[in-house]
């Protein structure tokens, strides 16, 4: 049976390859899809037509600019059934979270069509010894945005909206697992936008992720993915200066409060946990919750635990990962509920009781469908296991006095920490990795600024 082919995004036009990749679909190792398989050689055509594309863009008046990101957002808003059917059948995420992971993104990019509008500059009328003081941004030129499989259109979008909205285009390099919503989004963008405004190219990551990284004519590198392949990407922009924003795994601690309502900590650690089987960055790992709750919140877990229907894992590796973990943690005498395998790629989801440093599961970003629970006595010796691993996405604290609940978030050594629910993500606040879960910010201002150079006109005379 023919399935669709997708050639390489570059300067306006669908290009051919020599080479081609499957996508298949993880729930039934069905091919859905062939996708080209760019070189190195593709991928500085792409960096070619972005920078000859980039003096066109970066004059065009931020109002023009904005009107064109918001019919951007409205051709995804129609598309969006599409898209989310792309995902879910390239990734294995249920329909329903691929939905709402659409709907997220869209939002995203009306609030960067907006923004757009306001880059303002300022004026100090009469600096010190001159005429005065002009401060103007200025987009920092060409892009490359490489993003993982787990949310393959938030990802890119969230680099897309806000780079465009500076003035600045790009080449978007989506995961080879799982490339056909992020070329979809890419492909609307280049029926809205100018020629080479937005590029994309296809293929493996590690030449092409290479290539982009070391090319003259990238001037910033926004990566989301694993710390491993940031390292590199880090190695390989440094001799050149670029910028760069790194967004990497977390390993997400839930602290209970003595005093948190169970039915709420539950609601958390059980969404969190196992959305997306786990394959999420803000996923919830370690639940910590106070001695005196523990049976409640392992009761509570257990019942929905046991009413829920996974996807299946994205990756062969990450199925691999999962049976390594589950074996890891029982050689150390840790008690794993379900986790078993099911056939397939699908798992069911887990729950580790008895587990503390030394146990892989809560030592390093599992990945996979598994939530610890941990007990503690004391507050400080939760927040202490909070923030042990070096990690630092996303935390969550739940407690009914907001005082105190409100003092131990912000002792959480995480760039976002949710209060007394598990809603992450909102177009205007920044995401952020502390510690090893990253470098710089994306949405909100910060997220906006990040594809700013700030330049200080001083007029003397
Ligand atoms: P990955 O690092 O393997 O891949 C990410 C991107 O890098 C892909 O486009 C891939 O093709 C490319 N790549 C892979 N190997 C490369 C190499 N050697 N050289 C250059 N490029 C290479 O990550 P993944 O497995 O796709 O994604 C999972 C990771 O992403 C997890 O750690 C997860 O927590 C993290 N993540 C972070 C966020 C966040 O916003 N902080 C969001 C989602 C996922």
């Amino acid at each position: 049976m023919s399935v669709p082919r997708h050639g390489l995004l570059i300067g306006g036009e669908v290009v051919e390859t020599e080479a081609w990749m499957d996508v298949d679909d993880p729930a039934t190792g069905e091919v859905i899809a062939r996708i080209a398989a760019a070189t190195p050689d593709d991928a500085m055509r792409a960096v070619a037509a972005a920078n000859a594309a980039l003096p066109g863009w970066r004059a065009t008046p931020p109002l023009e600019r904005g009107a064109l990101i918001a019919k951007l957002a409205r051709l995804l808003d129609d598309e969006a059934p599409r898209i989310a059917e792309l995902i879910h059948r390239e990734e294995g995420k249920p329909l329903g979270e691929a939905q709402a992971e659409v709907a997220r993104a869209n939002e995203v990019v009306h609030h960067f069509a907006a923004e757009a509008e306001r880059l303002w500059s300022s004026h100090l009328p009469a600096g010190p010894g001159g005429r005065g003081s002009t401060v103007r941004p200025d987009p920092v030129g060409v892009v490359a945005a490489i993003t993982p499989w787990n949310f393959p259109v938030a990802l890119v979008v969230w680099k897309l909206a806000p780079a465009l909205a500076a003035g600045c285009t790009l080449v978007v390099k989506p995961a080879q697992e799982a490339p056909l919503a992020a070329w979809a989004v890419c492909e609307a963008a280049q029926r809205v936008l100018p020629p080479g405004v937005v590029n994309c190219v296809t293929g493996e990551g590690p030449p092409l992720g290479e290539a982009l990284a070391t090319a003259d004519g990238v001037e910033k590198v926004a990566f989301t993915g694993s710390r491993r392949v940031a390292e590199l990407i880090a190695g390989w922009a440094a001799p050149r200066l670029k910028h760069l924003s790194l967004e990497l795994g977390g390993h997400g601690p839930l602290i209970a409060l003595p005093d948190a309502d169970v039915a709420t900590v539950v609601d958390v650690a059980v969404s969190q946990g196992y959305a997306n089987a786990g394959q999420a960055c803000y996923s919830v790992n370690r639940v910590l919750a106070h001695r005196s709750l523990v049976a409640d919140v392992l009761d509570g877990i257990r019942e929905r635990v046991a009413a829920l229907t996974l996807g299946p894992m994205a990756t062969e590796r990450g199925l691999e990962r999962h049976r390594m973990l589950m074996e890891d943690a029982r050689a150390r005498h840790a008690k794993v509920e379900g986790g078993e395998d099911l056939g397939g790629r699908f798992v069911a989801p887990a729950l580790v009781t008895g587990a503390g440093p030394g146990v892989r599961l809560v030592d390093e970003e599992p990945f996979t469908p598994v939530v610890a629970v941990m007990a503690y006595d004391e507050v400080a010796d939760a927040v202490a296991e909070a923030n042990r691993p070096d990690y630092g996405l996303v935390g969550y604290v739940c407690g009914e006095d907001l005082r105190r609940t409100m003092d131990v978030a912000q002792a959480v050594e995480c760039g976002t920490v949710v209060v007394n629910g598990w809603r992450v993500v909102v177009p205007y606040a920044p995401y952020a990795g502390w510690r090893g879960s990253g470098v710089g910010a994306e949405l909100g201002r910060p997220g906006l600024e990040a594809f700013i150079r700030w330049q200080h006109l001083r007029v003397l005379a």
